[in-house]
């Protein structure tokens, strides 16, 4: 049944792998699809519902009444929550904390997963996330675990938030690096893993060209 060209990049937190595949999406003409961003407008949705990470429960069903839709404008990706465009309010550590929790959920994954496959089904892609290569796609074409230490991580994120001119604490984004990890890691649905079939590629040591050459190879 697949019709568009697929290519999967998994990985955990702050590892670069929206900055490589949107790179990739560019290079090769193909629409980059950042899933954590789905997963943030319903941490966003759930967030300003006010309701308890903890609560899965409450989640589960209030996850149904969030209408989330993405649109490209200008090759950006758009994600829409009951029609508002919330991409400037989804890249905060709050967000994304409350997203590692309800993605935990399944009824939140199923409904995310359906509007992934959806999109790949028509359109060549670069998708990234946590379970591209394990559950959504996994008939991809090419398949990349993106990992780096979490200090290198850390330092990476650190350095984004300075030159926004943005008070950061080095060791906490470490800590919550790491935590976000394991919960991404050991959470009983879709944890993240790399595919069997998937090529490491740890950017600890690699330039932002070099990774994308690297994967840029592997299409080829
Ligand atoms: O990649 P990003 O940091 O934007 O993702 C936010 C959170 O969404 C992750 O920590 C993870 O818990 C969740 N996520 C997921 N599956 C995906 C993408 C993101 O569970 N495919």
């Amino acid at each position: 049944m697949k019709t568009g060209y697929n290519i999967a990049i998994d990985g955990p937190a702050g590892a670069g792998k929206s900055t490589i595949a949107k790179k990739i999406a560019t290079k090769m003409g193909y629409i980059y699809v950042d899933t954590g961003a789905m997963y943030r407008a319903m941490a966003l949705y759930l967030l300003r519902k006010r309701i308890n990470p903890a609560d899965t429960e409450q989640i589960a069903g209030m996850c149904q009444n969030a209408d989330i839709s993405i649109e490209y404008k200008d090759g950006e990706q758009v994600v829409l929550l009951d029609g508002e465009n919330v991409n400037a309010y989804l890249r905060t550590e709050e967000v994304g904390n409350m997203a590692s929790y309800s993605s935990a959920v399944p009824a939140v994954r199923s409904k995310l997963v359906e509007l992934q496959q959806k999109l790949a089904a028509k359109e060549d892609v670069v998708m990234d996330g946590r379970d591209i290569g394990t559950v959504v796609l996994p008939d991809a074409d090419v398949k990349v675990y993106l990992t780096a230490s979490a200090a290198t991580r850390a330092r990476r994120r650190f350095l984004e938030l300075q030159e926004k001119g943005e008070a950061a604490d080095i060791e906490k984004i470490e800590q919550d690096i790491i935590d976000r990890d394991y919960r991404d890691m050991h959470r009983e649905h879709s944890p993240l893993r790399q595919a069997e079939d998937a090529v490491l590629v740890d950017s600890s040591d690699l330039t932002i060209e070099e990774v994308v050459e690297r994967i840029a190879d592997l299409c080829r």
